[in-house]
C-alpha cells in the first residue's frame, strides 16, 4: 500500500510549539486510514510528569470519535518529517481495538512499511481468543 498520502497529511500537521515551561505539542503527527477509507489525524502532547500522549493517540481518538476502530494504515512523523515507528504502548492500543488491526500497515521508517503483527510478536491476546 502507498502511504505517501498518510505521510503528507502527518506532516502538515507536525508544526511543534512550546506552549510554557511544561508543555510542547506537535512534535510528532500522525495520519491513520481506516478501512473504510476515511483518514484521521492526530498530534503528540509532551508535558512534564509525562502526562502527554502520542500523536497515535490523538489520531485514534479522532477515529472512534466518528465511530470506526479498524486501521487499514498508519504513519507518524517526526519534526523533521521523517517517519518514526509507534512506541510500545501504541502498538498493543492499535491491537486492541481488533484483531484485524494486526494488519494494519504502518510505515515504521521512511520507505519501510511492516504488518502491526510484524512489531508485536507473541500477543498475548492470543491467548485468550482467536478474534476480537
Ligand atoms: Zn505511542
Amino acid at each position: 500500500m502507498d502511504t505517501t498520502i498518510l505521510k503528507q497529511m502527518a506532516r502538515l500537521i507536525t508544526n511543534e510549539k512550546q506552549l510554557n515551561e511544561f508543555i510542547t505539542y506537535g512534535g510528532v503527527g500522525a495520519a491513520l486510514e481506516t478501512i473504510d477509507g476515511n483518514i484521521y489525524t492526530g498530534i503528540s502532547i509532551d508535558t512534564a510528569c509525562s502526562m502527554g500522549f502520542c500523536a497515535e493517540h490523538s489520531a485514534i481518538a479522532e477515529m472512534l470519535k466518528h465511530g470506526e476502530h479498524k486501521i487499514k494504515a498508519l504513519v507518524a512523523v517526526d519534526s523533521e518529517g521523517h517517519a518514526v515507528p509507534p512506541c510500545g504502548r501504541c502498538r498493543e492500543l492499535i491491537s486492541q481495538l481488533s484483531s484485524t488491526n494486526l494488519q494494519t500497515i504502518i510505515e515504521v521508517q521512511d520507505g519501510v512499511q511492516v504488518l502491526l503483527s510484524e512489531i508485536l510478536p507473541y500477543d498475548w491476546k492470543k491467548s485468550l481468543s482467536d478474534q476480537w
